[in-house]
């Protein structure tokens, strides 16, 4: 398996229009220009997509991203949604066929009401053709992968938590993004799993997203083989944070690749 994050920022990006550059985030190292939120899976011999944000077009062109095959919508928010758009040129690869969308019910709503051009069984001159599915919480893509997935509480919204087992391997990886706490069964599923990508805002608590010592907390506890965080703000300096993580917990940044093992 092969995790690649192509956005590892919060809502706003890093650095934030507008907003003055913390005296202590580094510009010149380029891990801290970060990319909404989201990762591209290479697993079983297929690519699965998770989130696209406004960046997703750019982030493909810089790191590479061949083909989707699947995509998976973790909620509705819009540093996850807006870059689905760009999906249209991966519609081209697939013969036209309609790329499969996972999401919750509430993601898959949205998907339907912002993209409702796209929802169609084909498409035609690489138009985009989406096709929303509820995520059940546990199938098998016709690649092999197991995916199990859980609800996460993130404010108000439900985020979809995602749990891959490569059929080759059986390495598991565990994707949990925007919730400000697990669920027994999210802790049950990611339990020592071989890669867990988990959301740390920052050094401060907020109300719905998980922070860097809550996140750390809940890593230790998990025992996953390798831990990174995304969905970094600003306060975040790359180097000066990761070096004070514990051994095997490591701040993602854009382009990073990883395989779990
Ligand atoms: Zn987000
Ligand atoms: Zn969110």
């Amino acid at each position: 398996m092969k995790l690649t994050f192509l956005g590892t920022g919060t809502s706003q990006g890093v650095p934030v229009i507008l907003e003055p550059v913390p005296p202590t985030l580094d510009l010149n190292d380029r891990r801290n220009w970060r990319n909404r939120c989201c990762a591209h899976l290479e697993i079983d011999g297929a690519h699965l997509q998770i989130d696209a944000g406004q960046e997703f077009r750019m982030a493909c062109l810089a790191y590479g991203v061949p083909a989707v095959d699947y995509f998976f919508l973790t909620h509705e928010h819009s540093d996850h949604i807006l870059g689905m758009d760009d999906l249209r040129q991966f519609c081209r690869s697939r013969d036209g066929n309609a790329i499969p969308v996972y999401s919750t019910w509430e993601g898959c709503r949205r998907v339907e009401m912002i993209f409702d051009y796209a929802i169609r069984a084909r498409s035609h001159d690489g138009y985009m053709a989406l096709q929303t599915f509820v995520a059940p919480e546990e199938f098998v893509l016709p690649s092999g992968t197991r995916v199990q997935t859980c609800l996460l509480p993130h404010g108000r919204v439900q985020t979809l938590g995602l749990v891959f087992t490569e059929a080759a391997t059986g390495r598991r990886i565990a994707y949990y993004t925007d919730c400000h706490d697990l669920t027994p069964e999210a802790m049950r599923l990611a339990r020592g799993a071989d890669l867990l990508v988990l959301d740390a805002l920052h050094q401060k608590p907020h109300p719905t997203h998980l922070h860097i010592a809550k996140a750390v907390k809940i890593a230790q506890e998990l025992g996953a083989k390798e831990t990174y965080f995304t969905h970094l703000t600003r306060s975040v300096n790359h180097a000066s944070v990761d070096a004070q993580l514990p051994e095997d917990i490591h701040l993602a940044y854009d382009g990073l690749v990883v395989t779990g093992e």
